[in-house]
């Protein structure tokens, strides 16, 4: 942690450390902003803490899942569904699950780094289909920062030219694998697109960090530096301008305001003493994650703003939407027995199916994108999870091991990831009884799919099941039933969890405008996930990102102008 000055006035104040923090850190210290960071979490040495090329006979646990390792303790991020101190509530009936980072990066240490643009369909639904809203920007308004992102980040993938799918500017895209090169031929007998993966791994050098090696691990952190997280890509930079203090162990606890209304700093809790704090700034921004920022703005209550901070529209929390995902794994009778070779790849598939249908011939007004999963990782605690899946698997000694090696990447899968319709049942709001262990005031979440979303995991499930069946192969479970909601993962399961400070022109339907700045407090910005007016079938980092970017050049803009 480095030394606070309670006495500076900084020109800006960001909450929290990882993709739209961690953004708005790289382009404010760069145009010279002298930028306090205040993050939850502990600090994280990429090269000196990751556990990139542990073998699990090194751990006791040989890689098993720990309280705040809930992926295994390999795994880059710390964090999890449960904090120990920091309870969340559910409202009766909801099924919601918060999964929250706490360390320097925040999820970006062991993201999936699918790293898909918008397209401009995404930001006009409305005008589209009458579902939802529009955005109050276009593609063509964030298309020059997701170029920035690209050639910052780095990407890879290939010019499809795609409609609704933008290709970035990609580096060349990994080979595809053997098992991935089988479901691609399935995939085109089905007439879905299945195209290369769009990852933010490098595999080309660029701006010093090392191409990818293919040790297959990105979600445990690269040692290297050859994938994309905010602590290995946009943190140094900011650190080296001079221009960031970063105080980690800092849970912000409300924002400050003066008596014009205008945002004057953070007040946090020092984990490590529990002492309370407060920085002064000329410009707050919140990147907490979108429901950690609606909380603080909830939090941040005061008599001129009794229902919260930048919510005279009552709209903070609101709209809150997470990804629609199902999966379906099957064994490939065809993969068992196969001459060994080679798999090496990155950490993550080389292949991905973007959204191929029309859905004005659907009975689901929005799309899907499908994720693969299969092939030949090392084997760890959990390996193949339940053998006895597998016909005649399973048993003791020797027929046991015979049976792991007879079918050891012999699986593949399929995750859907779909677009959510926002809807007003689903939101977070503070429990009027419920507090952390600093005594702040906790969300409590509602929750409700529309028959839009399951529909669209209907529609999901039995590709899927196609898939399997046009590879000659055998699937795990049965096609889960209506009453089951055909398999559809509860709520913030995806941990894609946008909207809960949206943007838009209207200061009664809208938390922030087109810029993220708040409509009631011009000094006050939000850069993570809060802003999004609408999911997309897309994972949503890529455009936290330039997003983030948009913004902090708006703020540095407006700072030289004089406004802000
Ligand atoms: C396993 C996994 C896989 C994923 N895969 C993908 C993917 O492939 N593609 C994709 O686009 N997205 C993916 N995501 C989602 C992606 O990680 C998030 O969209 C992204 O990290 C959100 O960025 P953020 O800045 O809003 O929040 P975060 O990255 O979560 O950062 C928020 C930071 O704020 C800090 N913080 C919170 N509250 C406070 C407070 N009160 N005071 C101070 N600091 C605070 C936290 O400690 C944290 O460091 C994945 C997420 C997970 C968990
Ligand atoms: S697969 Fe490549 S990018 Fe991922 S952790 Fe290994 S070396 Fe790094």
């Amino acid at each position: 942690m480095q030394k606070v000055s309670q006495r500076k006035t900084y020109d800006v104040c960001i909450v929290g450390s990882g993709a739209g923090g961690g953004m708005a850190a790289y382009v404010l210290t760069q145009a010279g902003a002298d930028v306090i960071m205040l993050e939850a979490g502990g600090m994280w040495d990429l090269a000196k803490d990751s556990a990139m090329l542990e073998w699990p006979y090194e751990s006791p646990r040989r890689g098993a899942s720990t309280k705040d390792h809930p992926f295994g303790e390999f795994d880059g991020c710390i964090g999890g569904w449960d904090i120990e101190g920091e309870p969340y509530a559910r409202a009766a009936g909801t099924q919601f699950d918060w999964w929250r980072a706490r360390m320097l990066g925040g999820r970006t240490n062991h993201w999936g780094r699918i790293s898909l643009r918008f397209g401009p369909d995404d930001f006009q639904r409305r005008n589209l289909d009458g579902l939802g809203d529009n955005w109050p920007i276009t593609y063509a308004d964030v298309a020059p920062y997701y170029d920035r992102v690209d050639r910052l980040v780095g990407v890879f993938g290939s010019k499809e030219g795609l409609h609704n799918h933008p290709d970035s500017i990609f580096l060349p895209p990994p080979t595809p694998r053997c098992w991935e090169l089988m479901v691609k031929q399935a995939a085109d007998r089905l007439r879905i697109t299945c195209i290369p993966s769009r990852l933010s791994i490098l595999t080309e050098s660029i701006h010093g960090r090392a191409a990818c090696h293919h040790c297959g691990q990105c979600n445990r952190g690269c040692k290297t530096n050859s994938n994309f997280s905010s602590t290995g890509v946009l943190i140094p930079p900011a650190m080296a301008t001079g221009k960031l203090t970063l105080v980690t162990n800092a849970m912000a606890r409300e924002v400050t305001t003066d008596a014009r209304g205008l945002a004057t700093g953070v007040s946090y809790v020092n984990k490590l003493t529990g002492a309370d704090e407060h920085v002064n700034a000329r410009v707050v921004v919140l990147a907490a994650s979108a429901c950690e920022s609606a909380r603080l703005l909830l939090n941040s209550r005061s008599s001129r703003f009794s229902h919260g901070l930048a919510n005279s529209s009552g709209v903070v929390g609101k709209y809150l939407t997470d990804t629609t995902g199902t999966d379906v794994g099957g064994y490939i009778p065809k993969m068992v027995d196969h001459v060994p070779h080679n798999e090496d790849g990155v950490g993550g598939a080389h292949l991905y199916m973007p959204w191929w249908l029309d859905n004005r011939k659907l009975d689901f007004p929005r799309g899907y994108h499908i994720e693969l999963w299969g092939g030949l990782g090392v084997p760890a605690y959990g390996f193949m999870g339940g053998i006895q899946r597998y016909p005649s698997g399973g048993g003791y000694g020797k027929s046991l091991k015979d049976d792991y090696r007879k079918y050891y990447g012999a699986t593949v899968g399929f995750s859907g990831r779909g677009e959510m319709i926002p809807n007003e049942e689903s939101y977070c709001e503070l429990d009027p009884g419920v507090v952390d262990q600093w005594g702040i005031p906790v969300l409590r979440f509602h929750w409700k799919w529309s028959d839009h979303e399951y529909k669209q995991v209907k529609h999901m499930q039995e590709t899927f099941r196609s898939l399997v069946a046009q590879m000659g192969g055998e699937v795990f479970s049965p096609m889960p039933s209506k009453e089951e909601g055909y398999g559809i993962a509860a709520g913030g399961q995806i941990i894609h969890e946008l909207g809960t400070t949206r943007m838009g022109n209207d200061p009664a339907r809208s938390v922030l405008n087109a810029h993220g700045q708040a409509h009631d407090v011009k000094n006050l910005f939000v850069v993570d996930g809060g802003p999004f007016v609408s999911q997309a079938d897309k994972n949503p980092t890529w455009t936290i990102l330039a997003l983030s970017w948009r913004t902090s050049e708006y703020i540095a803009d407006q700072r030289k102008q004089g406004v802000v």
